[in-house]
């Protein structure tokens, strides 16, 4: 198999096998994101090579590959046609694939639209992991997303409506202390319309080399503390009323929420109030990570 650039994955496919299909990010422009701020442009390899990388995935791991992701932002700007071929490819080649799995912002999943999306489905592509980042809009321009949370919830419903599973990224703390509320609030109003399947919690951490870093050392964006970042949590699921599956499955969380938000949303305020009395520095580093 070979792979170029960062390869770049969710701890949720931590068991998947990874080909790529695409190297780079199309968009590239999120102030937030390191990822491809060195390069690789964004290209799409032929065919006839990923389908290469498959065969000899399955002559290393043998047919019992139960998930598979294709790495790298934003594949689901490939050509619909190709992206359909390698997975129907993968399914003939993997028997067992019970999941196959792509990043998609919502610029490039609603350039596809509806009949793209359920002939993605229909070739046995599985779920797309979307950042929607925030519901606000004033914080999508800001931190330069490329989307605005009308294309975000119409993109959403799409994937959904087609079959797929969406898995869509919630970055806490992205709007700083000025959007806290807005953020929360526009993040939930845009989540109770789509209903995800799953909402991921992410907690801003600034990255070297990325726009925000810099925004942050000319004084320019405030970050929360970690109690702030629990209050923006508390409201943002207190107005969340969809049954989406919630998990904070990352490093830069602050507390570990896990569940369906119908059962689990009281739990979830209990601990939020409970992480709260702690002291702001029982909590991890303020910054943490090299890049
Ligand atoms: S779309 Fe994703 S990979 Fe591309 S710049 Fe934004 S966050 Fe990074």
């Amino acid at each position: 198999m070979r792979y170029e650039g960062p390869i770049y994955r969710p701890p949720s496919e931590a068991n998947s096998l990874l080909i790529q299909a695409t190297a780079g990010c199309p968009h590239n422009k999120c102030t937030f994101c390191m990822i491809y701020k060195n390069g690789p442009q964004f290209k799409i390899r032929k065919t006839p090579e990923i389908k290469e990388d498959i065969l000899e995935a399955r002559e290393v791991y043998g047919e019992h590959v139960r998930t598979l992701f294709f790495p790298a932002g934003n594949t689901i700007a490939m050509k619909t046609d190709d992206l359909c071929e390698i997975c129907r490819f993968s399914r003939e080649v993997f028997p067992h694939l019970e999941r196959i799995t792509v990043y998609g912002s919502s610029q490039f999943i609603h350039k596809k639209g509806p009949e793209d999306l359920r002939r993605l489905a229909q070739a046995g592509l599985t779920r797309i992991h979307a950042g929607l980042e925030s519901g606000d809009d004033v914080v999508l321009k800001r931190i330069r997303k490329g989307t605005d949370s009308l294309q975000q919830i119409q993109a959403g419903k799409w994937v959904m409506e087609a079959g797929m599973e969406l898995s869509m990224y919630v970055i806490l703390g992205i709007g700083g202390k000025d959007r806290t509320r807005p953020h929360a609030l526009e993040s939930a109003k845009v989540l109770n319309q789509i209903e995800p399947d799953f909402i991921r919690l992410r907690t801003f951490v600034p990255k070297v080399g990325t726009p925000l870093l810099k925004e942050l050392q000319n004084n320019e964006f405030q970050m929360l503390g970690p109690h702030e970042v629990l209050e923006e949590i508390a409201l943002l699921i207190t107005n969340l009323h969809g049954d989406s599956y919630l998990a904070s499955d990352h490093y830069t969380n602050y507390i570990n929420l896990e569940g369906k938000l119908h059962k689990e949303k009281t739990r979830f305020l209990e601990q939020i109030n409970a992480a709260m009395e702690k002291d702001e520095s029982s909590f991890r580093a303020f910054f943490i990570g090299t890049a």
